[in-house]
């Protein structure tokens, strides 16, 4: 457990959150796995990539297998629109091939947004007095949690936190027991959360035990920028988020910590998208070679403009939606058992283009106002940065079933032990999948008999008589046994997986 001051200050609460000897092991000669050089080296050349080494780098990725840096960069390379349609037409096949049809949402819950930080980009950085600061009281967090759950109907919830005393790990673990306590009567069930995974900052090894004991799904922290210079300005010396392999290896610790699935991400904008993606890359790399366990998700948020934050105004680097297309592609190649996660930073329009691509979960209903759920009226002045997509749950459900994408609410991975270095053997040959499948159908039928409208069942419905057909057609042996869970649902009970 944490020692909790007295009175914790944000100035002597700073001292003693860094554990250079807990990151010690994972440096070599003293230095980190980001070769700022050797990464740039990779993107200078002008090489024009062979065709035939490009297909081949194609056929590797078609096979789930991870691409190393030199072939990512090949890929980066590319100019040919020629090629660049065959990287697209087969990043779709890979994510149809590990996900299939399925796409997985949450909601982001802010429970706080004091921070001791001074991150140039962010609306919540400490010395920004155009945000009104909060942190929710556990009342506050259950009446949140009641709406997410209760009335839009989600299932999974990643909790952001800021980094400061008030939000300490007593705090964290608290609201996370406060969330998964939740249960509200919905039209036929009931409405709970059954995944937290929480994005909040890099945390002592023995704090990250305790989260993992609380039952936390996937624990999340962006690099921002892979680009050494860069993260040094933009994230001001003396701050704690200034010491970059602190926040690097944080991944590493937290599995060696017992969290099962881990998430990586880079903020796209503070430097050349290309490099972010080798850095990207690079990570989950070295997470496959010294923990045996790649990211569980990877995202790739763009910078959005912030309250009152003009670093953001006039970005050198900020990625044109021709090239963000070209990040997820790459990315779906190079790792490509990996969950990738586009949210509602993105307006309607660019999510779908990139869900096709490979995407394989999304946020709806989102509001990223701290104590904004339930008390929408505050949002404008709370918010970390603006949204560009602010439709419902259940229009973003019936958006996806008339792509033909099933929304699957299953949370049955990590409550089964399927996670971390099982989920990703499995996701690999394609056995995952057949799980999912029955889950993703079992959790839709429950949720359009919960929380959908109208409009959307009758999108919803169709969809799921063809899911079940494929069901019988390509799975006649777990066929019996899923149809009698299928009925316990439709006859009122819940929670039921494979
Ligand atoms: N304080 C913790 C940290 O920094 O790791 C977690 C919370 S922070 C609010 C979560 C993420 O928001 C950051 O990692 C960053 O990538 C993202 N973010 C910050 N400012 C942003 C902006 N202006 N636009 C888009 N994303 C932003
Ligand atoms: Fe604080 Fe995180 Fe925002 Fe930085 S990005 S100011 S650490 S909330």
């Amino acid at each position: 457990m944490t020692t909790i001051l007295e009175k914790p200050t944000a100035k002597n609460w700073r001292a003693g959150r860094i554990k250079p000897e807990q990151m010690a092991k994972y440096l070599q000669n003293g230095r980190d796995f980001i070769d700022d050089e050797a990464l740039e080296a990779r993107l200078r050349t002008t090489a024009v990539p062979d065709a035939a080494r490009i297909r081949a780098i194609i056929a590797k990725a078609r096979s789930i297998e991870s691409l190393d840096l030199d072939e990512t960069a090949a890929l980066l390379h590319v100019q040919d629109p020629e090629l660049w349609a065959e990287m697209r037409q087969a990043a779709a096949e890979i994510k149809h091939k590990v996900y299939d049809n399925r796409i997985v949402t949450f909601a982001p819950l802010y429970v706080s947004n004091v921070c001791v930080n001074s991150c140039v980009y962010c609306g919540l950085r400490q010395e920004n007095a155009a945000v009104a600061r909060r942190t929710l009281s556990m009342d506050e967090i259950r009446s949140e949690t009641e709406i997410l759950a209760g009335k839009i109907g989600h299932k999974r919830l990643i909790v952001v936190y800021g980094e400061h005393p008030t939000s300490n790990l007593d705090y964290m673990l608290e609201s996370i027991r406060t969330i998964y306590g939740v249960k509200v009567p919905a039209r036929r069930g009931h409405g709970q959360i059954r995944r937290v995974n929480i994005n909040a900052a890099p945390m002592p090894d023995e704090e990250l035990r305790e989260l993992q004991k609380a039952g936390v799904g996937t624990y999340q922290v962006f690099q921002e920028t892979y680009h050494k210079a860069t993260y040094r300005a933009v994230h001001p010396a003396g701050n704690i988020k200034a010491d970059y392999a602190w926040r690097l290896y944080t991944m590493h610790r937290a599995l060696e910590a017992g969290m099962e699935d881990v998430g990586i991400g880079a903020l796209f904008g503070l430097y050349d998208w290309r490099f972010e993606v080798l850095g990207l890359v690079a990570h989950a790399l070295d997470l496959e070679r010294t923990v045996g366990v790649g990211p569980h998700t990877v995202s790739f948020p763009r910078l959005e403009p912030a309250e009152n934050t003009p670093f953001n105004e006039a970005l050198r680097w900020r990625v044109s939606d021709e090239d963000f297309e070209k990040v997820v592609v790459v990315l779906r190649l190079a790792v490509p058992y990996a969950g990738m996660i586009v949210t509602c930073r993105e307006n309607p329009g660019m999510r779908r283009r990139l869900l096709p691509l490979g995407c394989t979960q999304t946020d709806a209903s989102s509001n990223i106002g701290v104590g904004g759920y339930q008390d929408a009226e505050q949002h404008g002045e709370r918010q970390q940065f603006l949204l560009a997509d602010t439709r419902t749950l259940d229009e973003v459900v019936r958006d996806l079933a008339s792509m033909g994408s099933i929304t699957s609410f299953c949370t049955a991975g990590y409550r089964c032990g399927r996670t971390g270095q099982c989920i990703m053997d499995l996701l690999r040959t394609g056995a995952e999948g057949k799980f999912c499948k029955l889950n993703a159908v079992l959790t839709f039928r429950e949720w359009l008999d919960d929380f959908a409208s109208d409009a959307t069942r009758a999108v919803g419905e169709p969809l799921l008589q063809q899911e079940i057909a494929e069901v019988q057609q390509k799975m006649p042996q777990a066929f019996p046994a899923f149809m009698q869970s299928y009925e316990r649902i439709c006859a009122g009970e819940r929670d039921l997986y494979f």
